[in-house]
């Protein structure tokens, strides 16, 4: 559906750009403050398509539209483009303004709504400089934001860049799409946390329950690995994205997300050692020592590259999931943790002792079941003389530090 824009009678837009995934009321009420706030005339939200750094479920993609027509429908001031939604391939925020502003008058001055979280990573955005040059800003923050780090970022932003950036804080935005989505999963009432019509739209078509966890981009993905992986790798491939699924909901993390991550973390374990070592010289992944030592470790590093390069993945934490599953790391994320430990206790794990431990404390304690299996690996390589990689001593340094404070 093409649709003809046209905002030449406006001194004043604002584009809301978000994932919708879904929209809630924190949204709305952010798009009508910030609107009354800035005598803002127009409000367009403006649905992500296929955004370069995350990897939403495309199957959701005329959903999410929907939801948010839906959720706008009763405010004049607000309208829903499909701009990014309809276009091909990756969606950059620099091409939807330079799009709108052709549709603008020449002094009309155009505002990007969006999450805080979202828009103070805008350097590693398309051509950011020239975005910061075209349009202002305004980053809605959340309860909970740590509003001195955030202000340290844009007067960065402001100093270096020209960029113009406002935060305002939206108490509202105590509502999240992700926790709305666990709350389906948990079979939890999501009233008055969204219109009710989108709620409607959800129950009517089941969106957010764990069968959503097919799509086109995962059938690819599972043949693929199908016909590269041995039947057991395979079957362990899934057992660890079915395992970093349920731990996400546990955890109120994407389960799209954990799903990936697990069902990518050993796409590198095809190679040989050697075609490990061409590929990682290829791809430019330094080695050091201890991986040159110890081969069997460069799977994660160079599995990381190649979801990359040939699974398409671009979300940041997914390829550090994969990346860093066997030797973990300082400061993990949640993802990174959640396939760390799926890959320990997923259900078709040959039996080793202490499994069940870890299976019992993964869903109550992520942390404690991370040291618990490190410290059990520790003791295993010990008796046959080898030692821990570097990363995973930092690993149990930081939980445990972190465990004591
Ligand atoms: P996100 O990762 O889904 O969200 C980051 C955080 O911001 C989340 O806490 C989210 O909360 C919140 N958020 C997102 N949109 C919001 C909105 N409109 N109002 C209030 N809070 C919002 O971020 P995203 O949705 O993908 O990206 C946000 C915008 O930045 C999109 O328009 C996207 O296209 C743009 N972007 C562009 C580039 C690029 O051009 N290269 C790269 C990154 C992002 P909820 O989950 O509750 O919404």
């Amino acid at each position: 559906m093409n649709q003809v824009l046209n905002y030449q009678k406006y001194k004043k837009i604002a584009v809301m750009g978000g994932t919708f995934n879904p929209i809630h009321n924190g949204h709305l009420v952010a798009a009508e403050f910030v609107r009354q706030e800035l005598g803002i005339e127009r409000v367009i939200f403006i649905p992500t398509g296929n955004p370069p750094h995350k990897n939403t479920n495309p199957m959701y993609n005329e959903h999410r539209y929907l939801m948010t027509v839906l959720a706008t429908v009763n405010n004049p001031h607000f309208e829903v483009s499909r701009l990014e939604i309809d276009r091909q391939g990756y969606t950059y925020t620099i091409d939807t303004i330079t799009e709108l502003k052709k549709r603008c008058s020449a002094d009309c001055k155009i505002y990007f709504i969006s999450g805080a979280d979202a828009i103070l990573q805008i350097l590693q955005w398309k051509e950011p400089e020239k975005l910061l040059s075209m349009c202002e800003f305004v980053a809605v923050t959340r309860p909970g934001n740590n509003i001195k780090e955030l202000e340290k970022t844009v007067s960065m932003l402001k100093d270096k860049y020209k960029g113009k950036i406002t935060l305002i804080e939206i108490p509202a935005l105590s509502i999240s799409s992700t926790n709305i989505r666990h709350r389906i999963l948990a079979n939890k009432s999501i009233k008055y946390l969204l219109p009710s019509n989108v709620e409607d739209y959800i129950h009517k078509f089941s969106l957010y329950q764990a069968e959503d966890i097919t799509s086109k981009e995962i059938e690819k993905i599972k043949g693929k690995l199908h016909s590269i992986l041995t039947s057991k790798r395979y079957k362990h491939t899934l057992g660890v994205a079915q395992e970093a699924l349920q731990l996400a909901k546990r955890y109120n993390v994407d389960t799209y997300k954990a799903y990936l991550a697990g069902l990518l973390h050993d796409c590198a374990k095809c190679y040989t050692n050697k075609e490990k070592l061409e590929l990682c010289k290829k791809y430019n992944i330094n080695l050091d020592k201890f991986l040159l030592e110890n081969p069997e470790l460069i799977h994660s590093f160079l599995g990381a590259k190649i979801a990359e390069l040939e699974y398409n993945i671009t979300d940041f934490d997914i390829l550090n999931a994969i990346a860093y599953h066997t030797t973990g790391r300082e400061n993990m994320s949640i993802l990174e943790k959640i396939v760390f430990i799926a890959d320990y206790i997923e259900p078709n794990r040959d039996y080793f002792d202490g499994l069940d431990k870890i299976r019992e404390l993964a869903y109550k304690n992520i942390n404690t079941a991370i040291i618990f299996a490190l410290e059990n690996t520790m003791k295993y390589l010990k008796n046959r003389n080898i030692k821990l990689h570097p990363l995973g001593k930092k690993a149990l340094m930081y939980l445990k530090e972190e465990k004591n404070e």
